[in-house]
């Protein structure tokens, strides 16, 4: 198929390139390098730089390109940041795949694979999380995820849009083979955070150690970036017009932020020091997918173990100490 990859030089996007390349896709990359990384996308995708938001654009390069499916990773992440400026977020995540939708529709580009969050669920009512459980998110970065959300599923009705929205759990590690990974600035995620405090001989703050869980620390549930992504390529593959495909993307594992810090000592050898800090604004106790519907699709994980996902994150931070400025 011929795909368009928006974000496709962010961390999942780069991922996600070379895993459809990998599978016999041609893919063309958009991307307007804010957060992304130019070094991080595939050599043989078509790379063109520019945003999303830009519907007379875009909808020239499906034509052009004579796309058939577009991937939309392209969004900001950081919760904190959202509470501290909406307006970046709902123009950027919202926003603009507004006008991607439109490009779509005007260039009849029929099917589209959505790029969403846990964070839809907000506090979940139960763990773990089902996809039909209520959206109730709590920062602006969850709300502009699902108004997205809501916007797809009224065009699928009205227009007759194919789509798979996967909501995402915790991504981690990297391409086993270390070329690629994690690069993000500032970075917040736990596992790289550990890894980069560990490579430089710092403490690892722990967010909250009062937390309604066994050991107090929240809990998560890590997903393998390279399964995630090729849970994608099914969903794109399984896409029907007309038919509702909303996926959590998580591992049914629940870890807590101390479980993986002891994990990371065991994966790279290192005595890893943490200290307790107070607890970040906005984290859930405990946020763990019940992912049987996208395994009903056929997905497996190939790397479903902690080590295995912490052992490629290692990897990419080893050889690439300054991410891709190395
Ligand atoms: N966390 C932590 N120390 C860090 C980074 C994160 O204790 O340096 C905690 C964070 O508070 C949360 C968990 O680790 O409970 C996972 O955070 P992350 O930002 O990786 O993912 P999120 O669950 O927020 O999407």
């Amino acid at each position: 198929m011929n795909v368009l990859v928006t974000g496709g030089a962010g961390y999942i996007g780069s991922h996600a390139v070379r895993e459809l390349i990998r599978a016999g896709h041609t893919v063309t990359v958009l991307d307007n390098l804010s957060t992304g990384h130019r070094a991080a996308v595939d050599s043989r995708a078509h790379f063109v730089q520019g945003d999303t938001g830009d519907a007379v654009m875009v909808e020239r390069l499906l034509v052009d390109r004579r796309i058939e499916a577009v991937l939309h990773f392209a969004a900001f992440i950081e919760v904190g940041e959202s509470v501290q400026d909406p307006d970046k977020y709902y123009r950027n995540n919202f926003a603009s795949p507004l006008a991607l939708l439109g490009a779509m529709r005007a260039a009849d580009v029929r099917k589209i694979v959505f790029s969403s969050t846990a964070a839809v669920y907000g506090n979940p009512v139960r763990v773990p999380i089902q996809e039909d459980d209520v959206r109730a998110p709590i920062n602006p970065y969850g709300r502009s995820k699902m108004m997205t959300e809501m916007a797809i599923e009224d065009a699928s009705k009205a227009y007759g849009l194919g789509y798979a929205i996967l909501r995402y759990f915790n991504v981690a590690g990297a391409s086993p083979d270390g070329t690629i990974g994690e690069a993000h600035e500032p970075e917040s995620h736990l596992i790289p955070r550990i890894l980069m405090a560990a490579r430089e001989g710092r403490a690892v703050g722990i967010f909250g150690t009062d937390y309604a869980t066994p050991d107090g620390t929240c809990i998560r549930d890590y997903i393998h970036v390279v399964d995630l992504v090729n849970a994608h390529i099914l969903a794109l593959e399984k896409i029907e017009e007309g038919r509702d495909a909303v996926y959590n993307l998580g591992s049914e594992k629940g870890f807590s932020v101390r479980e993986v810090i002891d994990a990371c000592r065991a994966a790279t050898g290192l005595d890893i020091r943490a200290e307790e800090h107070p607890r970040r604004p906005g984290d859930p106790d405990r946020l763990i997918a019940s992912s049987s519907r996208v395994r009903a699709l056929g997905w497996e994980p190939q790397y479903p173990d902690m080590t295995t996902i912490i052992s490629h994150a290692w990897k990419w931070h080893q050889t690439h100490p300054r991410g891709y400025k190395s």
